[in-house]
This record gives structure tokens, sequence and C-alpha cells, in this order.
């Protein structure tokens, strides 16, 4: 009896019995190697069994772990981010004139959300949560960050924080908002006129970035 196609040429009769079988396991191994090269996914089930719980494991990490490219991108709007408020440091904590006063004097647009005699907020021109509004004294007098106040300061710093609620409430956010005041380059500040940023309408995350 010879060896027919798909039938090992050392096989018994016994054996012979299962050739269809063993043919049909070997096409099947063939196709899941060839796939394996071309698909994360099916790389759970190609791999021996020892190391399945590995693969998967990998598989379920984070997309990060499986994408460098997105590790970098994030690192690299870091780097950018802290340089660029280096620099802002740099620049503009010389108490000189600022973009949010172009903003009170409405010399800029700018959607204010509320006013009194003391503050104004407006939102973000770059949001981070569906509401992101800035708070600011109109009068900077020194605050060009929360790290300069004064205890004469200790009035309008009050009346700050009390206008945030305020403008939680007026946003439908009051029972659950955060409010963030960045100070200096570590902070990554980049407007030195002292603001509180209200962010609200999404999950916040601990801790902050
Ligand atoms: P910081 O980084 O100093 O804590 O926050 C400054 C904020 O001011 C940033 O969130 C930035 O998006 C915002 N911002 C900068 N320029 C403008 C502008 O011209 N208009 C408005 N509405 N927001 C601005």
């Amino acid at each position: 009896m010879g060896c027919r196609p798909g039938q090992a040429w050392n096989a018994s009769p016994h054996q012979f019995s299962f050739g269809a079988p063993v043919k049909a396991m070997a096409a099947t191994l063939t196709t899941a190697f060839s796939l394996f090269r071309f698909s994360r996914v099916l790389r759970a089930y190609a791999i021996p069994k020892p190391f399945s719980k590995l693969s998967i494991d990998v598989l379920r990490a984070p997309s990060y772990s499986l994408r460098p490219e997105r590790c970098v991108c994030h690192i690299t709007a870091s780097v950018n981010e802290e340089a660029s408020a280096k620099a802002a440091a740099a620049s503009v904590d010389n108490g000189g004139p600022t973009i949010f006063d172009k903003i009170i004097a409405r010399e800029i647009p700018s959607t204010i959300i509320y006013e009194d005699d003391k503050v104004l907020a407006f939102r973000d021109i770059n949001p981070q949560a569906p509401v992101h509004v800035l708070l600011i004294p109109k009068f900077r007098d020194g605050l060009t960050q929360l790290g300069k106040a004064e205890s004469r300061h200790a009035e309008i710093l009050g009346h700050l924080l009390y206008a945030a609620k305020v403008v939680a409430e007026k946003e439908g956010i009051v029972d659950g908002f955060r409010v963030v005041i960045n100070n200096g380059p570590e902070a990554c500040q980049s407007v030195y006129h002292l603001h509180l940023h209200i962010l609200g309408g999404r999950q916040m995350k601990w801790p902050p970035g």
C-alpha cells in the first residue's frame, strides 16, 4: 500500500484511516499560521497553549502598548506644551497686557458667560471638556499668577471662587465640576493674568495629567 497524498510516508495502516482529518488539520494550521503573520487577533489562537494567555493579555493591554507611535505623539504634545509654557513665562510674566486684557476690553471676541464689576467669565477657545469656562479678575492688580497673591488679594480671590460656583450653576454643572488654576511654567500656565478654569460636563479623572 503506497502513500496517498496527505498521508505520512511512514504511517501505519491504522493511521491511514485518519488521513483526511490529518490533512484537514494540516491545512487549517497552515492557514492559521499564514494569517498569524498578518493579524494580531489571530495570534491569540495560533500561539501554542502555554503562551496563549500571555498573548491574550497583550491583546487586551491599552492600545499604547501595541502602538508605540501613539506614545510618541503624546510625549511630543506634552513636550511642546511645556516648551510653550516656559516661553510664555519668560516673555509674558512681566506684568504687561495679555490676550485677556483684550478680551476684557472687547478688542477681541469671546463668548461671555458671566460678568460683574470685578470678574469676567468666558468660554475657553480650546475647550478640554464640554463645559470649559475661564474666569478672570477684570483688574489684574499684580495677579499674573496665584503664586503672586498677597493679603490684599484675599477679597478678589474669594470672589473668584464664589463666581466659579455661579458660573457652574449657569452652565448646569454645579453638581460636578472642577476648578483649576495653573501656576507657572511647571503647571503649564500660558497666560499671565490669573484665571480659573471651570471644567465640567464629563467624568473627570484623577490624578490629572
Ligand atoms: P493656562 O494654560 O494659562 O492655564 O490657560 C490659558 C487658557 O487660555 C488656555 O486654556 C487657552 O485655551 C485659553 N486661551 C488662550 N487664548 C485665548 C483666546 O484668545 N480666547 C479664549 N477664549 N481663550 C484663550
